[in-house]
């Protein structure tokens, strides 16, 4: 791998205490393409605008995916991510639905350890400090034939995040609009997916609700996932969330919360999830809590569902499995439990 530092670290002029999540990046990127049916020329390089043939194919015909994770720091400076070949599998998964050529997983891995250990000091200790992580593929071979590119960038950037308070999550169920289609692409973190989703989820804003929760795309009668987020309902003292279809993220948050629910001796339920079944069951006094499963917040409570124009508010309760889960969680990726899932891997440097 050639590694090109940066001149100077821009590190000097950044206030961690004020970051707004996703605008400032690190000193550097990981950078491979794709040229006759190969990856090669992997290198790290200073953060830098690309340049692009305006014809490119992702400008015209969306060919792109990518994932989210995260870096932590624990109280003595090793660095952690947070099952890691996860994401490597699923952005592969991504891109084969796309079209896209899979990424090797030693280049994935090492490209990503190197990166993380020239901009370490980028990452903050203390819980809710972390480096956003996004690992993105794209087509760029210039023409505006509609056909698969043959031609791909692989990148890694990375973004500090600080603990931040998101406010009063309320949802709104989506009644007309959907995410994915069966047979479609929602199974991917494909970039499409979320230009699709801005729409419906600004008109869902102007009523007062931060997200939508979408719905299945035939019926409109199943729960799906809320924004950018698989989504778990509480009903009485059952964790229930809906099966990883072709039209659902298959979360890696949302595995971790299915496995530590399960080992804490909750009894969690994989199934269809109907809209009627959980408004009922708020009528009924037994709806005690939803909330949101994923990597930029591991666990948001939701507060409020928004449904054929009345808003259910849920209660406030003690012993949330919100709050119990997210500490579980967060103890493992902050090394400051036992990990008995091997869940955390310590960030190495290769060419050191
Ligand atoms: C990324 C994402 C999730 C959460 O996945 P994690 O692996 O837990 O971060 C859920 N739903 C959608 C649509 C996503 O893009």
């Amino acid at each position: 791998m050639k590694i090109e530092r940066a001149q100077t670290s821009k590190i000097h002029g950044i206030d961690f205490n004020n970051l707004s999540f996703g605008q400032t990046f690190t000193d550097h990127m990981f950078v491979c393409d794709y040229i006759d049916d190969e990856w090669v020329d992997p290198r790290i390089i200073p953060y830098q605008p690309i340049q692009m043939d305006p014809s490119a194919s992702v400008l015209h015909y969306g060919q792109a995916v990518f994932e989210g994770m995260k870096a932590y720091k624990d109280d003595t400076d090793r660095v952690w991510l947070f099952r890691p070949e996860d994401n490597h599998a699923r952005i592969n998964k991504s891109a084969a639905r796309l079209a896209m050529p899979e990424f090797p997983k030693d280049l994935f891995m090492n490209g990503m350890n190197e990166l993380l250990s020239m901009d370490s000091d980028w990452i903050k200790p203390g819980i809710g400090n972390s480096l956003y992580v996004r690992p993105f593929v794209f087509a760029n071979q210039a023409g505006v034939a509609a056909s698969a590119s043959n031609r791909y960038s692989f990148m890694i950037i990375c973004a500090p995040v600080g603990a931040y308070y998101s406010g009063e999550i309320n949802v709104l169920v989506s009644e007309k609009f959907s995410r994915a289609a069966s047979g479609g692409v929602g199974y991917a973190k494909a970039a499409g997916n979320y230009a699709a989703a801005f729409y419906p989820t600004q008109l869902a804003q102007k009523e007062g609700y931060q997200q939508m929760i979408w719905t299945d795309a035939n019926t409109h009668e199943y729960l799906e996932e809320s924004g950018t987020m698989n989504v778990f309902f509480r009903i009485d003292d059952t964790l229930i969330t809906a099966p990883t279809t072709d039209t659902i993220l298959d979360g890696i948050t949302r595995k971790s919360v299915i496995q530590i629910a399960k080992d804490m001796g909750i009894s969690v339920e994989v199934r269809p999830v109907k809209v009627a079944e959980v408004i009922e069951a708020h009528k009924a006094g037994r709806l005690k809590e939803i909330f949101g499963a994923g990597t930029a917040v591991v666990i948001s409570p939701i507060h409020g569902v928004g449904f054929q124009g009345t808003k259910h508010v849920l209660p406030t309760i003690e012993n949330s499995y919100a709050a119990m889960l997210k500490e579980k969680i967060v103890h493992i990726q902050y090394n400051k439990s036992e990990d008995p899932y091997q869940w955390r891997k310590e960030v190495v440097a290769v060419n050191a």
